[in-house]
């Protein structure tokens, strides 16, 4: 069977090449969009995201903030840099590398963003925004980008049986949410830890996306022949043949699954690529939002 390859790098770098249009746009009405990411603590995993996320900010010519901070930091602090931020007009977007220290409530930590700058699309109010399908919101960057990559992809969901397997915030639930939706229309059965017969159900997806941080887990016997599967999974094994001494792998068992599966996305260069590239979009609407609150056309 021929197996398609859904390279989300390839379709983030059209959906750049889009927001560069934008971007020009909105710096010539003197709004130049801005992210500012806070890291709390020297996680190794978070400061790479955190530097990607900057990065992927300057190649666009936006501007980027990063506000680093010891694991000490109280969460009062972290509230007040927050609220400082929430004040910025140079700050259109607002995100907090999760996850924070233990001793940080990060409920708190969401909730004191301003919603119309929580460009990660966590805050209660675009939660519910993007449950009830309203405009207006932020749509959490993982999810959205597999959505826009199915459809980049030609790939409808309408009618179709999606399983999610994972039910985190950031990655299971809010996909869910998408999917569901009157006018994506698909019929959504989300799996978790706690799941009877896992098999069972994976073996009815026609899409499959999972979300469990668990390297290899969904393994060929698990899918059925055709079977469309984007793995949000991104993790990091041991592999002393390579120039670092690991390497990361997704939550599918790409090698054994590729030939079965109609479509699937690698790892990386899969999903990942989606990930940060939508993170931009928020940023560049939140900016665009701006102006419009202020009386000003977008463009
Ligand atoms: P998480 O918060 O740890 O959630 C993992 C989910 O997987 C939980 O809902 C958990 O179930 C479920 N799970 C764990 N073991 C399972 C099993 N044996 N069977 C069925 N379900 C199981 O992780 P996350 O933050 O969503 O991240 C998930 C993966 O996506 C990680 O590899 C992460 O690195 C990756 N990720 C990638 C991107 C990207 O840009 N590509 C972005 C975000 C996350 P319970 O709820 O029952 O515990």
């Amino acid at each position: 069977m021929g197996t398609r390859l859904l390279e989300g790098k390839e379709v983030a770098d059209r959906i750049r090449k889009d927001l560069a249009v934008r971007i020009s746009a909105l710096k010539e009405k003197g709004v130049v969009p801005g992210l500012a990411v806070i890291i709390v603590g020297d996680d190794p995993a978070s400061v790479s995201y955190v530097t990607m996320k900057g990065k992927a900010c300057q190649d666009l010519g936006m501007y980027s903030l990063t506000v680093r901070k010891p694991a000490d930091l109280s969460e009062a602090d972290l509230l007040q840099i927050i609220n400082g931020l929430n004040r910025d007009p140079k700050v259109h977007g607002i995100l907090v590398q999760l996850p924070v220290p233990r001793h940080i409530d990060v409920g708190k930590v969401i909730a004191a963003i301003d919603p119309k700058k929580d460009v990660d699309g966590f805050h209660p109010t675009n939660v519910g925004k993007m449950l009830i399908g309203e405009d207006g919101g932020f749509l959490p960057a993982t999810p959205y980008g597999i959505h826009v990559m199915l459809k980049a992809y030609g790939i409808d969901v309408a009618g179709k049986n999606v399983v999610v397997v994972g039910r985190s915030n950031i990655v299971g639930k809010p996909m869910a949410a998408i999917l569901m939706q009157k006018g994506v229309d698909a019929t959504v059965t989300v799996c978790h830890s706690r799941t009877k017969d896992l098999k069972a159900i994976t073996r009815q997806a026609d899409v499959l996306i999972s979300g469990i941080g668990k390297p290899l887990f969904i393994t060929a016997d698990m899918v059925k022949d055709g079977v469309v599967i984007a793995d949000a999974g991104s993790n990091r094994i041991d592999d002393p043949s390579a120039k670092k001494g690991y390497r990361f792998v997704g939550d599918v068992d790409f090698d054994a699954i590729k030939d079965k599966a109609s479509a699937i996305t690698p790892v990386p260069g899969g999903v990942g690529p989606m990930t940060i590239v939508m993170l931009m979009s928020n940023t560049v609407l939140a900016a665009e939002r701006s102006l419009e609150r202020q009386g000003r056309p977008k463009v």
